[in-house]
């Protein structure tokens, strides 16, 4: 008898990896099935003219030890980069103008950024007593109800466009930011809980976003994707779109197609979904009454640009120092923000050059982000003149278009979360994984896909030493 467990892990972005490259290492047999001719998702590098471009995300935060982990145990340590100690500091954009956020209890008191009433309210926030929580809120209700609107403006609208490409007014502050809601709900506030919260974190060995470092790779983030795929070697089988899930006794059942439509079908113990919350209703499911993948079509994923542009230092007058610009929706540009990527790290522009990756699109303007090139480059140029006095031509671009960005965690969240638990109680050896499921971070994604070979392993998940 073959007591070797078996498991199709259907997508080949961050979190199937990770769950594949696990469960490899654990002696199971693992197939990881990649609709595309890449793996990673969004996780794309490229590398020209002396350039580095991030055409996804450009940092990892290490917010937890597995994401530590998961770069020791595939090898990559030596190719690790934290991100230049001037990256602590990041600006707001406030009258046109980008200015540092303050980095300590005082310089909030002094900063230009809010003005002395919103100061006063955000004091007083200290004394303000929690909700009782009848009905779910926004991140907007929730953060002008402790805060009030000018911080919503000026702090939340911003920080948010620059996660989610997404905004307050939609996103659930108890899906979104599980983390602030807690704050609220354990701990009565969110200074008092920022105090108590550190203490308890410093137990689990995790770090708060604020506290945590950010790190990339010499060449890239495409690094981490392209090393996990060649440690599964194999067990990757990219150009291969599941379409069908079927059980079979104790068994399932997967159908896949290849990029000339040809059909192939494997058997396993187990079936991991980590795939798209966009490509779940695409999923032809065999009798399994209660799977509604219907529903997640609704979860809405912005279009995002990403331009990643590179000057010659003398054209900039800004000393970009620090990780990036922010922009509130009020100040009226186009552009969501600017991220300093080549004094966050490392060989990302030739000597005398910097580097610039500028986000368009989101909720904020969805009808922006799918602009020609040169419109955005125009865009982005007259944004980046005002803010950081950007006066010659970019000597290279690189744009990325993407029509589904990242999914956004709105207000009734709650009812995909539950059909995912339902469906992993209710049919044994079913599991989903994925940004759609507790966090849309890159660091978020490979703690849960852990979590979940951990489980699948029968392991505790125990706390990395
Ligand atoms: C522009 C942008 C900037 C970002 N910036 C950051 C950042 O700076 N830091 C950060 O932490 N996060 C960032 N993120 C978010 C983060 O990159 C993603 O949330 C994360 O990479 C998602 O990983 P995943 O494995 O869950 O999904 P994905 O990477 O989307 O992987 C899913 C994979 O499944 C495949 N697939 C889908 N359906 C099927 C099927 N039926 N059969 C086979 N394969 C299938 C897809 O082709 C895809 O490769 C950013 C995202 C974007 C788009």
């Amino acid at each position: 008898m073959n007591d070797k467990q078996s498991v199709i892990v259907i997508g080949g972005g961050i979190a199937g990896l990770t769950a594949g490259f696990k469960l490899k290492k654990a002696g199971w047999d693992v197939k990881v099935l990649e609709a595309n001719s890449q793996i990673g998702g969004p996780i794309q590098t490229v590398l020209s003219e002396g350039f580095l471009a991030e055409l996804g995300p450009n940092t990892i935060l290490e917010t937890s030890p597995k994401v530590t982990q998961l770069v020791t145990e595939v090898g990559l340590d030596d190719q690790k980069i934290y991100a230049d100690a001037t990256s602590s500091k990041r600006f707001l954009v406030r009258d046109k103008r980008p200015h540092a956020l303050p980095s300590s209890p005082g310089g909030i008191l002094t900063t230009p950024l809010f003005s002395t009433k919103a100061k006063f309210v955000m004091v007083k926030e200290l004394f303000t007593s929690s909700w009782d929580n009848r009905y779910e809120e926004s991140l907007a209700q929730f953060v002008v109800r402790r805060l009030g609107p000018e911080f919503l403006a000026y702090a939340i609208n911003p920080f948010v466009a620059g996660v989610y490409a997404g905004a307050p007014e939609h996103l659930s502050v108890k899906h979104g930011f599980p983390k602030l809601y807690e704050l609220e709900q354990k701990y009565g506030g969110l200074i008092k809980g920022q105090i108590k919260g550190a203490r308890e974190r410093k137990k689990r060995q995790e770090k708060s976003k604020q506290a945590a470092r950010m790190f990339s790779f010499k060449g890239g983030l495409k690094m981490l994707p392209e090393t996990i795929a060649s440690r599964l070697g194999k067990s990757v089988q990219k150009n291969s779109r599941v379409t069908d899930i079927s059980q079979t006794g104790e068994k399932w059942q997967v159908t896949y197609t290849d990029q000339v439509g040809a059909t192939g079908q494997i058997t396993s113990d187990h079936v991991v979904y980590a795939g798209t919350a966009f490509g779940l209703p695409n999923l032809k499911v065999n009798d399994l009454p209660e799977a509604n993948f219907a529903m997640f079509d609704d979860i809405y994923h912005p279009p995002v640009s990403s331009l990643t542009l590179g000057f010659r230092r003398e054209d900039v007058s800004h000393p970009l120092d620090g990780f990036g610009m922010l922009i509130p929706e009020v100040e009226g540009f186009d552009i969501l923000g600017a991220l300093f990527t080549s004094t966050l790290f490392p060989m990302r522009a030739p000597q005398d050059h910097v580097t610039l990756t500028v986000f368009i699109g989101g909720v904020r303007q969805p009808q922006l982000a799918g602009k020609p090139q040169d419109e955005l480059i125009e865009m982005a140029l007259h944004d980046l003149k005002v803010t950081l006095g950007v006066s010659g031509k970019p000597v290279f671009s690189n744009h990325q278009f993407w029509p589904r960005a990242i999914p956004q965690y709105d207000v009734g969240y709650g009812k995909y979360k539950e059909m995912l638990d339902s469906l992993e109680t209710r049919y044994p050896g079913l599991h989903f994984t994925g940004n759609y499921r507790n966090g849309i971070s890159v660091a978020d994604t490979i703690k849960n896909a852990t979590e979940l070979s951990e489980k699948l392993l029968g392991i505790e998940s125990i706390p990395v030493e």
